[in-house]
């Protein structure tokens, strides 16, 4: 979304931004406005009240128009404290990338300089400054450009820190780029926000301390006014005349706070994590919203998926990402779900279980029983109990799951307590037999483990322990031997393989391999952009596939030891979820593709224990058909 949508949706900000921008206005016209001249002293007309005659806002002590010279101390002001603000944030700035692009000697020398800066208290310094360059607005300006420099160096240095390490200045690197220029097109673009934002929240107050010293008299000298220099000359008839204070006065909080709640606004507004959601908090589980009726349920079945619709509700766009699918998985069966990636399989798999970050995600239709109980739009509670005890998942990459700063045992001990009230001594007993189960070497050592003192294999090893951890009924996999190589691999398929048939598991077992396929799972369903388009026993389709989705994806496979073949890789791409085709989302990829083939809605029709998506499949081998 854009900068001025997001920030015209805060209100308050908002509002800073229209008094700004009237300010800065007449600020900048003031030289046009027919108005007195500033600097002209009356005596006999001092201290006029407001509203008289000749002067709208009164007179000072020495009877110089205030309207006139409020205008001209706002510019004044104004131009001094942004002066100020962007000359401290050039320098801090250029200073704190250096300093946290070069780190080591150079970033230790010029912190220590700016620390030394830090030390003194703030108005000291700035004071200090202008002694010793003797007061004038300009030595004023110097002087808060000055003490507000280590701010910004030490803000930009942390930030520049975090990106100096990134893998896209590393790539600028090798690609023969010179710090400088790595520095100006890599690093700069991305500290750019976060001066801006420093800069906005600190406006105000370098107009504050301007005023500040101008009011001490160490800033604009008279008869020239500015904000601070005309509330300092008000001072003395405070009491008596107090007009001649709030004039200022009131000037000095208007632009300060529209100033500050516009800055506000604006950090809102450009910090990347704010605009992109990060910092919202996805709901526990994911948002219901469904308005056809929900279909019933399968007796035979441990886990059902009823015509399943997840959307990804985007500003205006809708991406549907899961467009109705129907699944089911009975005990001790092992389904594979099988697509491109991209083809919503993961989306599916979290569905089940609430799991899709809502915002954005949604669940439009469609039910999920397990054992004859609709788990969508299910109390949070009743998911939780359910989650990592009846049904676990195995994720792709143990890596990122596992906590990287506890031990191995630690989260497993932590998997069985969050449903199993049993004390640690025995939850680590079992986590041991878990860390056995799944064949890991010297289990008892292993325990004590930080995830990355183990290899890939081994943390996969321990992920599925965790998902064993609470003896689940359904264990749902997505992708969990695709990060892994082909030995590794192998072994992991084959204790899924023995843990499955020895506890009566059923598996949900997400993949792009066929291989893996053929290795595990008892039926196979094929997943082409949000929807099942062909699912049967695995010896069936993998002999005899007849969707040509399935056929051409399985062409796509490499076959050992099977002699030199081209691979026919399908051409195009699936297509974007939330512009789906009318008809077939696959005609356009399709070699056999006809017109029909572009219209309506194609159904899952079941033949024979197949179910194809397809209006012209592939015909069944000759025998088959006769049988
Ligand atoms: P895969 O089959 O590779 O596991 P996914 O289930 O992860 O695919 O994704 C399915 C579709 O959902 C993709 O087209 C993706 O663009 C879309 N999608 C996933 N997450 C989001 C999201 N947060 N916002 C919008 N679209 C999303
Ligand atoms: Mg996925």
């Amino acid at each position: 979304m854009s900068f001025f949508r997001l920030l015209s949706r805060n209100r308050l900000a908002l509002a800073g931004l229209i008094v700004m921008a009237v300010v800065v206005l007449l600020a900048l016209i003031t030289p046009l406005l027919p108005l007195a001249d500033p600097d002209v002293t009356n005596t006999a007309n001092r201290f006029l009240k407001p509203f008289s005659d000749t002067a709208p806002l009164g007179t000072d002590h020495l009877g110089r128009d205030l309207l006139s010279r409020l205008m001209w101390g706002t510019r004044l002001s104004l131009a001094v404290g942004f002066t100020a603000a962007v000359v401290a944030a050039t320098i801090g700035a250029t200073i704190g990338v250096i300093a946290g692009f070069y780190g080591g000697r150079t970033d230790n020398l010029i912190m220590r300089g700016v620390d030394m800066l830090m030390a003194f208290p703030y108005i000291l310094l700035a004071l200090a400054i202008v002694a010793a360059l003797g007061p004038g607005l300009m030595n004023a300006l110097i002087a808060v450009a000055a003490v507000n420099i280590p701010f910004f160096a030490r803000n930009i240095r942390g930030v520049t820190v975090g990106i100096a390490h990134k893998e896209f200045v590393d790539a600028a690197r090798l690609s023969g780029m010179t710090n400088a220029r790595i520095i100006v097109t890599e690093v700069v673009p991305n500290v750019i926000p976060v001066i801006v934002i420093a800069m906005s929240t600190t406006v105000g107050w370098m107009i504050l301390e301007t005023a500040g010293l101008s009011f001490l008299g160490l800033g604009s000298q008279p008869p020239q006014a500015d904000l601070g220099s005309m509330l300092g000359e008000a001072r003395s008839a405070l009491i008596t005349n107090p007009h001649t204070s709030v004039v200022p006065g009131a000037m000095i909080l208007i632009i300060v706070m529209a100033i500050n709640l516009l800055g506000d606004g604006v950090r809102d507004a450009l910090d990347p994590r704010l605009k992109s959601g990060a910092l919202s908090r996805p709901m526990p589980t994911t948002m219901v919203d469904r308005k056809d009726p929900v279909p019933a349920a399968d007796a035979t079945a441990l886990l059902q998926l009823c015509g399943l619709q997840t959307q990804f509700h985007v500003k205006t766009r809708i991406y549907k990402a899961v467009g109705g699918v129907d699944l089911s998985v009975r005990p001790g069966e092992c389904l594979g779900l099988i697509g491109e990636s991209g083809s919503g399989k993961s989306v599916t798999a979290l569905s089940i279980m609430g799991l899709v970050a809502s915002p954005p995600g949604v669940i439009t239709g469609g039910a999920v029983y397990y054992k004859g109980d609709d788990l969508i739009g299910a109390p949070y509670e009743v998911l939780r109990g359910l989650r990592g005890h009846r049904v676990a998942y195995i994720f792709q990459d143990p890596l990122t799951t596992l906590h990287p700063l506890y031990s191995v045992g630690d989260q497993l001990i932590e998997a069985i307590r969050a449903h199993h009230p049993v004390s640690v001594a025995e939850a680590r007993a079992k986590a041991l037999d878990l860390l056995k189960s799944v064949r890991i070497p010297n289990a008892e050592s292993r325990l004590s483990n930080y995830p990355h003192e183990m290899s890939g294999g081994m943390r996969q090893r321990v992920g599925i322990a965790m998902s064993l951890a609470n003896d689940p009924e359904v264990i749902i996999a997505d992708e969990p031997t695709t990060a892994l190589d082909v030995t590794v691999q192998a072994q992991i398929l084959s204790l899924l393989d023995d843990l499955r048939r020895e506890r009566g598991l059923a598996i949900l077992f997400i993949t792009h391999d066929f291989g893996v396929v053929a290795q595990l799972c008892d039926r196979v369903a094929v997943m082409y952009a949000g929807r099942i388009v062909e699912e049967g026993d695995t010896e069936a389709i993998l002999h005899a596939p007849r969707h040509p989705y399935t056929k051409r994806l399985m062409a796509c496979v490499p076959e050992l030891g099977q002699g030199r073949r081209t691979l026919a890789a399908i051409p195009g791409l699936p297509p974007v979820v939330d512009r789906l085709p009318d008809g077939c989302a696959f005609a356009d990829r399709c070699h056999k593709a006809t017109d029909a083939c572009r219209h309506g809605t194609i159904e899952l029709t079941e033949e024979s224990g197949r179910k194809i998506r397809c209006i012209a499949p592939e015909p069944l081998p000759e025998h088959e058909a006769a049988s």
